[in-house]
């Protein structure tokens, strides 16, 4: 039986532990894909210290993965062996319940299917996947550097063109790290007037190499009013893990303008004057289901959109979670499964 590397978690809070497995054959509805590279994301967390409910363990967590099909399970059309692939967050859905039928599969009700959460994901050399979580990658692209979109990406790439921003409109992007960092460059190249919120002034170069028309330093100054000095911002992208970070900003929203959720906090708080005056709104965005990958790959591809990474082997698994979770990552940590 031939054998691949993992890096699982044993149980909840447990140190990671690099493993031998048989490598698996993919069910009906599934493809196997040979994993290349894999972010770590925040998220991961979650499976790391048992967060998320009815995890069963050992799980090998993962959900930003960029490999090839390597073998296609019964029933599966659609894929060809070889073919550059890459899967996201969203882990499946089933095509027959409600929200499926309506085409919001993302919200599917009767399989909640998570990548690296409820089947094992990408800190690994091979994983199967049912195909429709499965993305088509563009070819000529560097494993390393794009498998951040599938998540980091796609989940700031889709929050921005589902904003109601168009061209033109003033949209802040609050926080500058794995998210922020992509945020900035594809508000820019959506075409939106964009400004970057981060703390410190040192931030601001950074900011304009992305891409930023104005930084606003949100210690120096009071970056709702800096907003309103602009104009209003027609969408705010919040990146950040704090709950008072993002209601520092939410005056900022020009009338009709929506502050974009993207990230769990433990609460917000909201304005809820302000908000109906000017008919604003508080939205959360989940990142999105494959297809929305495939226009995050396309749209970074046409248009330059790349993601910062320090790459870590997966033998290494454990020393780049503890990376991404010291919030010292510039920006996004990415295993390799070359040693
Ligand atoms: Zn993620
Ligand atoms: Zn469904």
């Amino acid at each position: 039986m031939p054998k691949m590397r993992v890096a699982q978690v044993p149980y909840a809070n447990g140190p990671f532990e690099l493993v031998e497995r048989d490598i698996p054959e993919p069910a009906a509805g599934q493809v196997r894909i040979k994993v290349q590279a894999c972010g770590v994301c925040h998220s991961d967390s979650l499976t790391k210290e048992g967060l998320f409910p009815n995890i069963e363990y050992p799980r090998v967590p993962g959900h930003e993965l960029i490999g090839t099909v390597d073998a296609i399970g019964p029933g599966v059309a659609g894929w060809t062996t070889g073919e550059p692939v890459g899967v996201g967050w969203h882990g499946g859905h089933c095509g027959h319940c409600i929200p499926c039928r309506h085409g919001d599969t993302f919200a599917c009700a009767t399989s909640s299917l998570v990548t690296g959460i409820t089947h094992d994901g990408g800190y690994a050399e091979y994983m199967v996947a049912p195909a429709e979580s499965v993305a088509h990658a563009p070819p000529g692209l560097t494993p390393t550097e794009i498998a951040p979109l599938m998540c980091a990406g796609i989940t700031t790439f889709n929050a921005l063109r589902n904003s109601g921003a168009g061209p033109g409109d003033v949209v802040a992007v609050l926080g500058l790290g794995g998210l922020g960092h992509l945020g900035v460059q594809f508000a820019r190249k959506l075409g939106f007037k964009t400004v970057a919120i981060d703390r410190h002034q040192d931030k601001a170069p950074l900011a304009e190499q992305l891409g930023a028309h104005h930084y606003i330093d949100s210690t120096a100054t009071d970056p709702a009013a800096e907003l309103q000095k602009l104009g209003g911002a027609k969408a705010i992208l919040a990146t950040v893990t704090s709950g008072e970070a993002m209601a520092a900003v939410q005056d900022g929203l020009s009338p009709n303008g929506t502050l974009m959720v993207i990230g769990a906090v433990p609460s917000l708080s909201a304005d809820t004057m302000f908000l109906l005056l000017g008919r604003r709104s508080i939205k959360g965005w989940y990142a999105g289901v494959a297809s929305d990958s495939e226009d995050t790959l396309l749209f970074s591809q046409a248009n330059g959109v790349n993601s910062m990474n320090e790459i870590y082997p997966l033998s290494r698994a454990g020393e780049a979670y503890d990376r991404m979770m010291s919030g010292q990552a510039r920006f996004r940590v990415v295993l390799t499964m070359d040693e």
